[in-house]
């Protein structure tokens, strides 16, 4: 009796563990907070970065840099209006470039912890390509994409509805799942973002770098140039994503909509 009142209790706590998307307003799973995870996140970031090495490009580490918080801006300004600033609590936004030529890679943390990596660098040839991809890395931590992939593996893998007991039981395992949660992970069995985690980031991304004041009709191409690279998938790029078509078409659509972000500077 009292093992069906629990598994029920546990099936209430998931189906109401839900929240919705900044923007799309979407429903996702949310078994996990900011609250708990923007610290744990923060000392993952404190590690990526003192393992580093950083890069000593002065030029590209300020580009990086002034994007960055330009892109915070762009995203205080917009919770703001859409009286929702108190999901940016616990925010403590920093930028780094990382030197490694070959990992043609970024992400942003839950709490606004971005990091670059050199070899992306030449894809996004200028400073509007790196807002392209500042706007798309940040837009996933505003959707609270870690969070909802940590939270759907949590189940998955663990069979765990709450981080508490998931850090109790193995915190190696935790660390991971939030390093492969973001798109940090450099295991092999490096989780994927879903296509519509993708769509979503690239549209939203489109208006936050659009309101920094950056020409969202730059986005396409920057796109164009990721699929002419070839070479190996960049892990928070992995598809399951969308297409490089389909994801350029799709961007082509959102744009007029961000066009009028972007007019408005
Ligand atoms: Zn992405």
């Amino acid at each position: 009796m009292w093992k069906k009142v629990i598994v029920f209790a546990a099936v209430l706590s998931v189906l109401y563990a839900c929240s919705k998307v900044a923007v799309t307003g979407r429903s996702q799973l949310s078994l996990v907070s900011n609250g708990e995870i923007i610290p744990m996140a923060d000392k993952e970031y404190a590690e990526v970065i003192k393992k580093g090495p950083l890069s000593t490009n002065q030029e590209q580490i300020q580009m990086v840099k002034r994007v960055g918080v330009k892109i915070q801006k762009a995203v205080e300004q917009y919770m703001a209006q859409k009286g929702a600033s108190s999901e940016l609590a616990g925010f403590a936004w920093e930028f780094n470039l990382i030197d490694d030529p070959k990992m043609v890679n970024a992400w942003c943390m839950p709490g606004g912890k971005v990091a670059f990596y050199t070899g992306i660098m030449p894809i996004c040839k200028d400073e509007t390509g790196v807002a392209v991809v500042m706007g798309h890395e940040v837009a996933h931590a505003i959707a609270n994409h870690g969070r909802e992939r940590m939270s759907q593996q949590m189940i998955a893998q663990y069979g765990l509805s709450t981080v508490g007991a998931l850090m109790g039981q193995n915190p190696t395992a935790g660390k991971e799942l939030l390093m492969q949660a973001v798109g940090a992970g450099t295991n092999v069995g490096m989780l994927k973002f879903s296509r519509e985690h993708e769509s979503e980031a690239d549209h939203i991304g489109l208006i936050f770098m659009a309101m920094a004041g950056y020409d969202p009709a730059a986005a396409p191409t920057f796109w164009q140039r990721m699929g002419q690279g070839g070479g190996s998938e960049p892990p928070e790029f992995l598809s399951t994503h969308p297409s490089h078509g389909t994801r350029i078409k799709d961007l082509q659509g959102w744009i007029p909509e961000a066009m009028k972000y972007y007019k408005k500077q």
